[in-house]
């Protein structure tokens, strides 16, 4: 008996010592830095569910499989050996769809197949999306491309906005955390600069799909199928899921850090002058242990009409901004409605949307003000 616990303890002690169980020792974590193993190099698929992902629940996504119906052009953006880019996209979309769709979110995909999808159409899809409370549009359009290059060795992951960056806040509030979870995710090199980029700099107008939007909206271009060695990874719907996997990543973690709004501003007369209110929301959860605490950063709060900036005053207690105008400046002169533009940002830095809404004086003897949301600032297209 004695001897079987005893061979019982050393069998024990022996599978601690082999397995390395309890707390690794300061020295052994340092070994472990000893040789790191190079970025490049893929680790098992690990896919959990990732507990933020419950913040997703009842957003309205567009995904936008890049290209399609053009197999019968011959080397239309095919990688070396030929593997289509509209191809790698789709199935990239269909992986994401299903994390976003197991996550609560409704996602509508903008072509169905491989089929031909025009660009304004695409857009129009999110822009005309019927909303629960009976409103339209999408809270985000994602189109999914993969990138060329004359440059063989190239091969960085980038997310594309729209315009300037001052246009484009929610969705950039986003793309960074897609950005650099691509990049972890498909273990691509680093860009030049940020991961972040305009569309400007390709074409004067931008993106005719991200100008066409009325919604926040980004473009991954994930990798180059260019480059040999990523054009064998892209065929493999596994690394597909890898890059599917980084979006939704990227996804949950700004879901989690809350999408700021507020209520759709009121115009109204306080003696001779214009007084325009709204009460912020920081978009993160109410419950707060009781002890409700302002989330908004101040510096952030600001509430333009025509681009000038107004003296505002903000109530933290009631989350009410307030900014007065004199009635001259919007007097109903038959001229362009004006467009009075308001920003905050919560203490993540996610900013608020929309962002723009039009002021249009009504000429009745009430003087009263209608006032209705606008989407994100566009670039006029170039011919
Ligand atoms: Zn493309």
């Amino acid at each position: 008996m004695t001897r079987d616990i005893f061979r019982l303890v050393l069998v024990g002690l022996l599978v601690l010592t082999f397995y390395g169980c309890g707390p690794a020792s300061l020295d052994k974590a340092m070994s472990r830095l000893d040789n790191r193993p190079d970025w490049h190099r893929h680790g098992k698929l690990d896919l959990p569910r990732h507990p933020a992902e419950k913040h997703l629940q009842g957003w309205l996504i567009v995904l936008d499989p890049g290209h399609g119906g053009e197999a019968h052009k011959k080397g239309y953006k095919r990688g070396p050996t030929g593997v289509r880019e509209a191809d790698m996209n789709w199935r990239v979309a269909k992986l994401l769809e299903r994390l976003l769709v197991d996550a609560g979110a409704h996602v509508t995909l903008t072509r169905h197949g491989d089929e031909f999808v025009g660009l304004k159409e695409r857009a129009e899809i999110a822009n005309n999306l019927q909303r629960p409370d009976g409103g339209t549009g999408a809270d985000l359009f994602i189109s999914l491309h993969h990138n060329a290059s004359s440059r063989e060795s190239a091969n960085f992951s980038s997310v594309w906005y729209h315009g300037e960056a001052d246009w484009s806040e929610p969705s950039l509030d986003v793309a960074k955390y897609i950005a650099h979870r691509l990049g972890a995710q498909m273990r691509t090199n680093v860009a030049h600069t940020s991961p972040l980029m305009s569309d400007q700099l390709m074409y004067g107008g931008g993106f005719g799909v991200l100008r066409q939007c009325n919604v926040p909206a980004l473009l991954c271009e994930s990798s180059f199928f260019s480059n040999k060695a990523e054009e064998q990874r892209l065929r493999d719907a596994d690394y597909n899921l890898r890059e599917a996997y980084a979006i939704y990543l990227g996804m949950c973690e700004y879901a989690y850090g809350g999408r700021p709004t507020q209520t759709l501003p009121t115009v109204e007369r306080d003696g001779v002058t214009l007084r325009i209110s709204t009460v912020l929301d920081d978009g993160l959860d109410k419950e707060w242990w009781g002890h409700e605490r302002d989330r908004t950063l101040r510096s952030t709060i600001s509430v333009c009409l025509d681009g000038v900036r107004l003296a505002s005053q903000y109530d933290a207690a009631s989350k009410t901004v307030t900014a007065d105008l004199e009635p001259g400046r919007v007097s109903g002169d038959g001229q362009a409605p004006h467009v009075i533009t308001i920003h905050h940002a919560n203490k993540f830095k996610h900013h608020n949307y929309p962002q723009r809404y039009r002021l249009t004086p009504d000429s009745g003897p009430q003087g009263a003000y209608q006032v209705t949301p606008l989407g994100p600032e566009r670039a006029e297209p170039q011919s």
